[in-house]
């Protein structure tokens, strides 16, 4: 099999990236290779301990979205990427897949081992399985206290976890649920500020969320998790990053010490003419910033990496991703803590209430009509 363009991953980079190839370029020959039937929303996961959104508005048939934009879905995972042969090869049957142009959305996992005993005591519920396991293991009348460790490059859905596992069990009625935060150090601190922290401690407190800031962990046991300063009895402890670069095969030159692909401002792979990357899995260097791993930063690279793949394709320059765009966007969060949220830019508090969160929810309504083939929630039930 061959074609013009082919993108590795169907989540956030890769399926806005295979509808940009095809837009800019109708007549390119597009694949895009993911093992998943469906996109999912991946935002939308911590509502589900909540019921908060039905599970099934989560996800969208990849093949829907490959026939409304012209592009095919192969439904496999990629073993291996081959750059001097201009090729990947598949991992149900070996198949190779050779391109012309190549676009890496693989996403990026969590890294289960980087905290001791995690792998074997913790869940991880940003990815789904583990999800599912969060949310049947907080219906168990035996759950008591459920602990989310806010760690690594990603905090933000630590805390959402948090916030809709405490909304879920308030709503149940079940007050012998007692979820408690856990920072990493200044994790928080460094994300959101000091006083946007300190505001979003406040507004956890709201939902009997406990707080534990500036911890130093030291490791996951069975039923507990470990700091310098004691040991948390936990009935379930949940870590939502660090995260890792997928294993692609890819020379180990081309990868940080994550195991994240090495792109330059134009998300090219320097060593390689025609490799693009897009996503949690680039480590974008040259732009003077480290870009948050987002889904909205994850779509302005996919538009970005496709752009530069077509206008590459007839021999062009391609162009570096807009700086001042991402650093807008990474000066953003604005996390939904079961239902109530504090908007923060430039480590600021800005504003709380409702009005932020109404934004929010209309930027993922705007994004789930993009791509959605039949109605579905549009926000979380109040
Ligand atoms: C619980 C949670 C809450 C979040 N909340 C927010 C939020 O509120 N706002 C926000 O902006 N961001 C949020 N994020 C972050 C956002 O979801 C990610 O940054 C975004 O999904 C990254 O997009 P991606 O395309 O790089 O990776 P993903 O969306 O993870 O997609 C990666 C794709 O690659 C596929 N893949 C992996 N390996 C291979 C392989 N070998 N071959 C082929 N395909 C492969 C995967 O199956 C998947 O389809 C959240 C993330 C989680 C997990």
């Amino acid at each position: 099999m061959d074609f013009d363009v082919v993108v590795v991953g169907g989540g956030a980079a890769g399926v806005d990236a295979a509808a940009e190839v095809r837009r800019r370029a109708p007549e390119a020959s597009v694949a895009l290779i993911s093992p998943e039937r469906d996109l999912h929303y991946r935002p939308w996961l911590v509502y589900l301990p909540a019921a908060a959104v039905p599970e099934t508005d989560l996800s969208i048939p990849l093949s829907g979205i490959a026939s409304t934009h012209g592009f095919q879905h192969i439904q496999d995972s990629v073993h291996e990427v081959r750059p001097k042969a201009g090729e990947v090869t598949l991992s149900t049957d070996g198949r190779r897949v050779t391109y012309h142009r190549l676009i890496l959305a693989p996403g990026a996992p969590a890294d289960r081992d980087r905290i001791p005993g995690a792998a074997e005591h913790a869940l991880y519920p940003c990815d789904r399985g583990d999800a599912g396991e969060l949310v049947r293991r907080l219906r168990e009348p035996t759950t008591g206290t459920v602990v989310f460790l806010l760690t690594g490059e990603r905090i933000g859905p630590g805390l959402e976890y948090a916030g809709w596992s405490a909304r879920a069990a308030r709503d149940a009625g079940r007050g012998s649920v007692k979820v408690v935060v856990v920072e990493d150090g200044d994790a928080m601190d460094r994300q959101f500020g000091v006083q946007a922290a300190d505001r979003l401690v406040s507004t956890a407190g709201t939902l009997g969320i406990e707080t534990v800031r500036h911890a130093r962990v030291e490791r996951v046991e069975s039923g507990k998790l470990v700091l310098a300063s004691g040991a948390i009895g936990a009935d379930i402890v949940c870590v939502t990053s660090p995260l890792r670069g997928p294993d692609l095969g890819l020379p180990a030159e081309l990868l940080d010490a994550r195991g994240m692909l090495k792109v330059d401002a134009t998300l090219a792979v320097p060593q390689y003419a025609g490799i693009f990357s897009a996503g949690d899995f680039a480590d974008v260097q040259g732009l003077g910033l480290e870009l948050p791993k987002t889904w909205m930063m994850a779509r302005l690279q996919a538009v970005t990496a496709a752009r530069n793949a077509v206008v590459s394709l007839s021999g062009g320059r391609p162009a570096a991703l807009d700086a001042r765009k991402a650093a807008r966007m990474a000066a953003i969060s604005m996390p939904d803590v079961g239902g109530r949220t504090v908007f923060v830019r430039n480590r600021k508090p800005v504003l709380a209430g409702s009005w932020p969160l109404r934004m929010r929810y209309r930027v993922d309504a705007k994004y789930l009509s993009r791509y959605r083939t039949r109605p579905g929630a549009t926000r979380p039930a109040p």
